[in-house]
């Protein structure tokens, strides 16, 4: 203990001590609700998902559709120029077999997480979701695969309007 402490010494505060009102204690409930802006381009990429359809942006110098949409094209140093509907399908450009679920729990059953490239949409450009109806041993990179919706009165406007994507008969 340095001669600091010996000289404050002062008493831990316990639990019951705050319990008990031994102590000044104040108590609120914050106001934790917020709100964020998506911007124009994923706004209306998430509306879009709401109604079952995915859409991207298009560049008109480069040509490139990229979904997620964007509004300005970063190799064109300018604003992106159409909306442009893809499709539902694509292929997995890549994938990873995760045993941790997003909360970082542990899982039995791994889940498959891959970047799809969608149908329509410009070589490279991938979103992020979960495989579904597969399993691990069968999936590959460049499988045809498709969104899995989830039911119209359930979708939100978010990513996970589509459960996931499914391997596509050959
Ligand atoms: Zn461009």
């Amino acid at each position: 203990m340095s001669a600091k402490t010996e000289k404050y010494a002062g008493e831990r505060i316990k639990t019951e001590d705050l319990r008990k009102g031994r102590v000044p204690v104040e108590r609120w409930k914050p106001k934790i609700r917020y709100a964020w802006n998506t911007g124009t381009a994923m706004s209306r990429f998430l509306k879009e998902l709401k109604q079952g359809r995915i859409i991207a942006r298009k560049c008109n110098i480069c040509g490139r559709i990229m979904v997620p949409p964007r509004m300005y094209c970063e190799l064109c140093f300018r604003p992106t120029d159409e909306w442009v509907y893809v499709k539902d399908t694509g292929i997995i450009n890549t994938y990873s077999i995760s045993y941790l679920a997003a909360d970082a729990k542990r899982l039995k059953e791994p889940i498959l997480i891959a970047i799809i490239e969608l149908d329509g949409a410009s070589k490279g450009m991938g979103i992020f979701h979960l495989i579904g109806e597969a399993k691990k041993k069968n999936i590959n990179f460049g499988m045809r695969v498709k969104a899995v919706w989830k039911p119209r009165r359930e979708r939100i406007g978010a990513i996970t309007d589509i459960r996931y994507f499914k391997p596509m008969e050959v």
